[in-house]
């Protein structure tokens, strides 16, 4: 008998036995004052896997930096667990987000830092949040299904608007981002508006191979970013989580050299 296997979904999304330990045995609290010695205000309200995505989010970041002198040693200045009725954007359906600028995001709390990280508490169900992948990768609209692949995302924004504010400099009206990167003649938040709002994205039959749907429609090279360095960093990782490669190693073969050049630009290399 010819029994057909259905090769065409892998979903990997990394939770394997050790793992799920790992996380059902994280202490929260601790893991908020590692975060705050690093200058990150983390309060994931008591929710273990959105905590244990962050750890190691940071600790993948921060060994690939250190390996392979990327610069991803930035960190969101704060992370936030959110419920969609708290957002001050009741339309933001996203599961999590990044804010560009310094802003009011949650009813109930002050003004966050621009390039904080938010993360919707339905990430707190394991079951749901691997749904919720499964179906993204299965529609085509994403290229990962990792459960890192939500946390990375948002962190790799972060990532980009700091590199954009340090090189462009920062124009707004924040006086934290100010202190940090204000400067004659900056114009990063204009540098990040023309990069969000592209009149459309080149090669998009074969960017929507490489990044998924939800990026190449976006007409933002911060999606773009975002998703890619995703896929190539959890393609670096090990069944363990262990940085196994350089991420930039993983980089898609067939990915047009106009993104390749892009990225290198972005990172500074
Ligand atoms: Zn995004």
């Amino acid at each position: 008998m010819n029994i057909q296997k259905n090769n065409s979904i892998s979903f990997k999304s990394g939770l394997n036995r050790s793992i799920l330990k790992e996380i059902k045995n994280i202490d929260v609290a601790k893991a908020q004052i590692d975060f705050a010695k690093m200058g990150v205000d983390a309060d994931f309200r008591g929710s273990k896997p959105i905590c244990a995505n962050f750890v190691y989010a940071a600790n993948v970041l921060s060994d690939i930096a250190g390996k392979y002198k990327l610069p991803f040693n930035f960190v969101p200045p704060a992370i936030r667990v959110f419920k969609h009725e708290e957002l001050i954007d009741k339309n933001d359906k996203a599961l999590a987000f990044c804010n560009i600028d310094t802003k009011k995001v949650l009813k109930e709390e002050e003004p966050f830092v621009g390039t904080s990280v938010f993360m919707g508490e339905e990430n707190s169900n394991i079951p749901l949040m691997e749904f919720l992948l499964l179906k993204g990768k299965i529609i085509g609209s994403k290229k990962t299904a990792h459960f890192l692949s939500v946390a990375l995302h948002e962190w790799f924004h972060c990532i980009h608007e700091n590199l954009i504010f340090k090189k462009f400099g920062y124009e707004g009206s924040c006086p934290i981002l100010s202190e940090r990167y204000g400067k004659e003649g900056a114009k990063g938040l204009d540098v990040i508006s023309i990069q969000t709002n592209l009149p459309f994205l080149p090669f998009g039959k074969v960017l929507q191979k490489e990044v998924g749907r939800y990026a190449a429609s976006s007409r933002s090279m911060f999606e773009v970013f975002a998703e890619l360095m995703t896929r190539i960093t959890v393609e670096a990782l090990d069944k363990n989580i262990n940085v196994i490669k350089n991420p930039l190693d993983n980089m898609p073969k067939k990915l047009p050299y106009f993104y390749k050049r892009k990225i290198e630009e972005i990172l500074n290399i």
